[in-house]
C-alpha cells in the first residue's frame, strides 16, 4: 500500500491484489502457523484425500481458530451446499466453560476449538431435502471438512466474524445429501478417465511413473443478475415470494434499442457492485470482469477461472455477497431466470475445459488443431457426451425457473447441441472425408482486417488484432469459446455444481469409450500411431456429428431438423427429469461411482418435488395478488367510472366516453374471476396428488396455462386501472429506478 494511497479518500486503502485471500485461512497461514511435520503431515493426508489423525486436527483447528480469532471471529460454522440451490450453516461459540473448582476458582471462561470439531458436525438433517433416503428416525446427517476448499472468515458490520469450514454433507450410511459430495466424485471420475487417455498416448518409459497424475475441470461462471430498487421490490409480493413478476406489462421501451449491453452501469449499481468486488477479493474470489446486460436493470459479473470444486464455492459466495451488498445500497438483487417476462432473462455461462497437473489446457486447439490428436481426441469425447447425454445435461439445467427462460426466444433452446465453429468444423469435416483442410491457418487470416471484408485498407494509428479460432454463435445452449466449453443455458439462480457434475461424469465415460476405441484400434503395439488416433477421431466425428450445429438455434427450422437428426426437443423440467430415469444415463452415473442408486432415485424425487413446491407456491401467492390487489383496484375503478357515468345520466350529458371503458372492464374482471376460481380448484388437486413426479407433472400441465391465462386478463386491466388506484409497482419503475 502505498503512503499516497493511504491518505487519498478511498474505499479501501489497498491495491485489489493486496486484499486479495485476506479473510481465507491459506495453506502459507496453515504453514506459518503449524510446526514442519504436522503441516507435512497436513499435506499428506489431504493429498491421500485420508481422514486426518486426531493430533494433525487438533493443530490445525488450534492454529485456525487463534487466526480466526485475531480477526474477530467468535464463532465457527461447517458450511455445506444441501440440494437447495443454496448454502447452509449453523454457527458454535469457541466459547466453552471449564470447570475448575477442585482447584478452588469455580468456573472459567475458555475458548476452544477441538479437531473433532473441525472435521465433523451433526446437524439435524431432518429438514434438508433427502428424497425420502432419511426418514425421520434416521435423521442424522453429517458434515465433514471438504479439506480441498480453504476455511475463512466473513466479518459482520459490528467487527466480530464467523470462520466457515466448506464442509460435505452426507447421511448416516454415507449417501451424498448435497451438491459438494457428487461434484467431488465427478471430478475424480474425470481426472482417472482423462489420466487413462493421456497415459495411453504418452506412456512413460517402463519403471518410470505416469507423466500426467491429475486432470483438473476448470470452471468460470459468468453470473446475471437484475438490481432493482429495494422500496418497490417490497410492493410486490410475486418478486419477494417467488423472485419474479407473475403480471406486469413491458413499458413502450425496453431492451429494443441495445442501449443498455455494456452501457455505463448506473452509479448506485456501480457503488455495490465495486463494494461487492472488494468483499470477494478478501474471499480469494477472483472477480475480474462487470457489465451491464442486455435488458435494463440486468447486470454481469464473471471471475477469472478456477478449479471446479471451487469455483462452485466462489459463485455461491458471489451470490451471497451480491445479495447482501445490494441490500446495504437499497437495491435488491434477482437471481431468478426470468423476473420479467418479455425482456432477457439472466443465465449462468458456465465456462468448462480440462487442464492436466502441468496446467496444459486440454481443450487448447494450438495453432494447428489438424495435427493436434490430443486436443482432436478430447474434443470428440465432449461430442461424444453431450451427443450420447444430451438428456441428461438438460435435466441438469432444469428447473420451474428456468423454463420460462428456455426454449423462449432468447435463451438456448431445449434442444441441446454444440458449437465448433467455422475452423473446427472444417478440421473435423476434413478427417471425417479424408482430404486435406482448407488452409485456414495462414497467419493473415489470424489477424482481422480493419477495414472490414471489402475494404483493403489499414488505420495506421491502430494495432492489426489477433483472431480468434472461433466466431460467437449466442444462440447454442454448448459452444466452443476458444479454448474451453460455454455451457450456456444453465440458470442464473441454481448452483452449478449439478449441471457440471453431470457434465464431468459423461465426459469421464466418453473418455473411457475413447480409450477403450484407442486401446482396440492398437491392437498389440504399445504406442498408438498417428493413424491409430485419425482413425478413433475419425469414428467419433461421425458418430457425434448429429449433435453438432452451427446455425440458429432459435429458428423454427432448427426445430425440425433436431428432430430428423434424432436430437431430443425437452420442452419442460418435469420432462427433462425422466432422463434421470433413462437407462443409458442411469447405467453411466453408476458405473462412474458418481451416484449410487438410491442417490439417484433420491435427486429424481427431489427435483420433481421442489418443481412442484415452486409452481404451487407460484399459484397462490397469484391467487392472493388477484384477490387483494388486482380485483379490489379494477372494482375500485369500474365504482368510479360506473358513479360518474350515473351522474352525467342525471344531468343529460351525452357525450360518455367513460361507458366505453367501463364495458371493456367488464369482460375482463368477469374471466379473471373465474379463472381465479378455477385455479384455485385446480391447485387444490394437484396439492393432494402424493407421488412427486406425477405432481410436478399435473402441476406444468394444468397449473401454468391457467396461470398465463390469468396474467393476460390482470396485464390488459394493468393498462386501464390508473395508475393511483394501482397499487402494485410496474416494469417501468422497476426497470428503470436503479
Ligand atoms: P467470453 O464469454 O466473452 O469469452 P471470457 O473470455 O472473459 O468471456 O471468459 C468467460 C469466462 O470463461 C471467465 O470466467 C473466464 O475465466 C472463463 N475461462 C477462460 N478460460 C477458461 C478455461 N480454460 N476453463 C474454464 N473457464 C475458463
Ligand atoms: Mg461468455
Amino acid at each position: 500500500m502505498s503512503e499516497q494511497r493511504k491518505s487519498a479518500i478511498i474505499a479501501s486503502p489497498y491495491y485489489p491484489s493486496e486484499l486479495y485471500g485476506r479473510n481465507v485461512f491459506t495453506l502459507k497461514d496453515m504453514a506459518n502457523a503449524l510446526p514442519k511435520s504436522v503441516f507435512a503431515s497436513f499435506l499428506r493426508q489431504m493429498r491421500g484425500r485420508q481422514t486426518l489423525d486426531k493430533a494433525t486436527s487438533d493443530a490445525v483447528a488450534h492454529a485456525v481458530r487463534i487466526w480466526a480469532m485475531d480477526r474477530g471471529a467468535t464463532h465457527f460454522s461447517h458450511w455445506f451446499q444441501p440440494q437447495t440451490d443454496t448454502t447452509a450453516e449453523k454457527h458454535d461459540a469457541f466459547l466453552a466453560l471449564k470447570n475448575t473448582s477442585f482447584l478452588g476458582e469455580g468456573v472459567h471462561a475458555i475458548d476452544t476449538f477441538h479437531g473433532s470439531e473441525l472435521l465433523q458436525s451433526e446437524p439435524d438433517a431432518s429438514s434438508f431435502p433427502s428424497g425420502g433416503m432419511r426418514t425421520t428416525f434416521e435423521a442424522r446427517g453429517y458434515t465433514i471438512w471438504d479439506t480441498t476448499s480453504p476455511m475463512f472468515i466473513q466479518p459482520h458490520a459490528n467487527g466480530t466474524a464467523v470462520l466457515y469450514i466448506p464442509s460435505v454433507f452426507i447421511s448416516y450410511n454415507g449417501d451424498a445429501l448435497d451438491e459438494k459430495t457428487v461434484l467431488l466424485r465427478s471430478s475424480e471420475a474425470v481426472s482417472r478417465t482423462a489420466c487413462t487417455l493421456l497415459n495411453l498416448l504418452d506412456p512413460a518409459p517402463p519403471g518410470h511413473p505416469c507423466i500426467v497424475n491429475q486432470v483438473f475441470t476448470t470452471l468460470g461462471t459468468e453470473q446475471e443478475f437484475f438490481l432493482v430498487d429495494r422500496a418497490l421490490y417490497a410492493l410486490r409480493p410475486d418478486l419477494k415470494i417467488c423472485g419474479r413478476s407473475l403480471i406486469g406489462n413491458l413499458p413502450p421501451r425496453h431492451q429494443q434499442l441495445e442501449d443498455h449491453y455494456f452501457g455505463k452501469l448506473p452509479s448506485r449499481v456501480l457503488s455495490a457492485i465495486s463494494e461487492v468486488e472488494l468483499e470477494l477479493y478478501k474471499l480469494g474470489v477472483p472477480l475480474k470482469t462487470r457489465h451491464n446486460e442486455v435488458a435494463p436493470a440486468q447486470f454481469e459479473v464473471a471471475p477469472i477461472f478456477e478449479e471446479a470444486v471451487l469455483a462452485v464455492d466462489h459463485n455461491l459466495l458471489t451470490m451471497d455477497a451480491i445479495h447482501k451488498v445490494a441490500h446495504r445500497h437499497k437495491l435488491k438483487a434477482l437471481f431468478h431466470e426470468k423476473p420479467f417476462a418479455g425482456i432477457n432473462g439472466s443465465g449462468k455461462h458456465c465456462n468448462w475445459s480440462l487442464s492436466t497437473d502441468r496446467g496444459e489446457n486440454l481443450l487448447d486447439p494450438t495453432e494447428k488443431p489438424e495435427t493436434n490428436y490430443r486436443f482432436l481426441l478430447f474434443l470428440v469425447a465432449v461430442l461424444h457426451a453431450v451427443h450420447k447425454h444430451g438428456g441428461l445435461l438438460r435435466a441438469g439445467i432444469s428447473s420451474a425457473s428456468n423454463d420460462h427462460r428456455l426454449g423462449a426466444n432468447e435463451a438456448p433452446p431445449g434442444i441441446i447441441s454444440v458449437f465448433l465453429g467455422e475452423h473446427l468444423t472444417e478440421v473435423l469435416r476434413s478427417i471425417e472425408e479424408s482430404r486435406p483442410i482448407k488452409n485456414f491457418s495462414r497467419p493473415e487470416i489470424q489477424t482481422i482486417k480493419l477495414g472490414g471484408r471489402v475494404l483493403d485498407v489499414k488505420v495506421s494509428t491502430l494495432p492489426n488484432i489477433a483472431r480468434d479460432l472461433t466466431d460467437r454463435n449466442r444462440t447454442s445452449p454448448f459452444a466452443f469459446t476458444g479454448n474451453k466449453f460455454e455451457f450456456r443455458a444453465v440458470g442464473s439462480k441454481q448452483s452449478p455444481s449439478f449441471p457440471v457434475t453431470l457434465l464431468n461424469t459423461a465426459i469421464a465415460s466418453s473418455l473411457s469409450d475413447v480409450a477403450a476405441a484407442l486401446r482396440e484400434q492398437m491392437g498389440d503395439r504399445p504406442y498408438p500411431t498417428d493413424a491409430d488416433k485419425l482413425a478413433v477421431i475419425k469414428k467419433f466425428i461421425v458418430s457425434s456429428k448429429p449433435v453438432c450445429f452451427e446455425g440458429d438455434n432459435y429458428s423454427d427450422s432448427w426445430v425440425v431438423e433436431a428432430e430428423k437428426r434424432g436430437l431430443l426437443n425437452i420442452r419442460n423440467a418435469p420432462d427433462a427429469f425422466e432422463q434421470l430415469q433413462d437407462a443409458t444415463n442411469r447405467d453411466m452415473l453408476l458405473q462412474q461411482k458418481v451416484f449410487n442408486d438410491s442417490e439417484l432415485q433420491s435427486r429424481y424425487h427431489i427435483l420433481h418435488e421442489r418443481y412442484a413446491k415452486d409452481v404451487l407456491i407460484e399459484v397462490g401467492t397469484l391467487l392472493s395478488m388477484i384477490n387483494t390487489m388486482v380485483l379490489p383496484a379494477a372494482f375500485e375503478y369500474r365504482k368510479s367510472l360506473a358513479e360518474t357515468c350515473a351522474s352525467l345520466v342525471a344531468i343529460g350529458s351525452k357525450d360518455m366516453p367513460e361507458r366505453t371503458i367501463l364495458d371493456e372492464l367488464a369482460p375482463a374482471i368477469t374471466a379473471l374471476q373465474r379463472d381465479v376460481t378455477k385455479l384455485e380448484e385446480v391447485s387444490k388437486e394437484v396439492e393432494a396428488i402424493e407421488e412427486a413426479s406425477v405432481k410436478s407433472h399435473a402441476a406444468c400441465e394444468r397449473l401454468l396455462p391457467l396461470m398465463d391465462a390469468i396474467r393476460a386478463n390482470a396485464d390488459f386491466l394493468e393498462h386501464r386501472v390508473p395508475d393511483k388506484t394501482w397499487a402494485i409497482p410496474k416494469y417501468t419503475e422497476l426497470l428503470f429506478t436503479s
